[in-house]
């Protein structure tokens, strides 16, 4: 019995956080470890999976430019921090036996591929896992963006942002015992109502693209594999 997933292209977005585990710094290989079987386990469902993961974990553009670097310095620093990301996720996914590529959008070719649409394409139909680093290899973009971008040009069906909590809340879950979670909701409610769930030129983007966005929990063992099959608690933007 296979369980039918109900999408055949996704993105998976997770911030570099989601990384670190309790260490508050870089990467913990356990917690790299638990998120490729979860990825894994979408996979085996024959879905084709795109993933940008993000580098707050070692490095952010902005904290850099408050402490006095120069700006750009500090965001190609945050770009080149989601490559060591993508690709201890990739050698973990490997460990399980799972093809992956990464593919950079800053060219670096002793490390990963150059982003190249149409190859890109071609690695998913094979069903190899793409990692999309590197951004979208311009400062003053998030990673956000990157994820609502390659998405849309990988023509996925929505893009999947892994959290801390199962959706967007009107207030935070943790602080608040009273906070509501949202089951659907738009892209212009979530740039009205300033909710923390991406930045707004990505909301912006997956809107203007009609790319539907699901969030929900990471921290939920089979979390990502069953909202892939319909089930589970999350927020639907769109
Ligand atoms: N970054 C950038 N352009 C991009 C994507 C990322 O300049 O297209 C830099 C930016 O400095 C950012 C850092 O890379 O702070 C890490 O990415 P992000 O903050 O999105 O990571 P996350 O918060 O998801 O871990």
């Amino acid at each position: 019995f296979v369980t039918q997933a109900k999408y055949n292209r996704v993105m998976l977005k997770i911030s570099g956080e989601a990384l670190m585990g309790d260490q508050g710094f870089g990467l913990h290989p356990p917690t790299v470890q638990r998120i490729a079987e979860e990825v894994k386990s979408v996979h085996d469902m024959g879905v084709e999976i795109c993933m940008v993961i993000g580098g707050g974990n070692i490095f952010r553009g902005l904290q850099g430019s408050a402490q006095g670097m120069e700006r750009t310095t500090a965001d190609y620093m945050g770009m080149l921090a989601t490559v060591m990301n993508a690709l201890g996720m990739q050698s973990a996914l490997e460990e399980l036996g799972v093809f992956t590529r990464v593919i950079s959008a800053i060219p670096m070719d002793q490390v990963c591929e150059p982003y190249i649409r149409r190859r890109a394409v071609r690695h998913l139909e094979k069903k190899r896992v793409c990692i999309f680093a590197a951004g979208t290899g311009n400062p003053y973009f998030t990673t956000d963006t990157a994820a609502a971008l390659r998405a849309s040009e990988m023509a996925c069906e929505a893009i999947f942002m892994g959290k801390q909590v199962d959706g967007i809340y009107d207030s935070d879950p943790k602080t608040n015992p009273d906070a509501k979670r949202f089951d659907r909701i738009t892209y212009n409610e979530v740039l009205t109502k300033n909710l923390k769930v991406m930045d707004a030129s990505a909301i912006a983007l997956t809107r203007d693209n009609n790319m539907p966005l699901i969030v929900f929990s990471l921290d939920e063992p089979g979390g990502f594999r069953g909202i892939l099959a319909g089930e589970g608690t999350y927020t639907k933007v769109m």
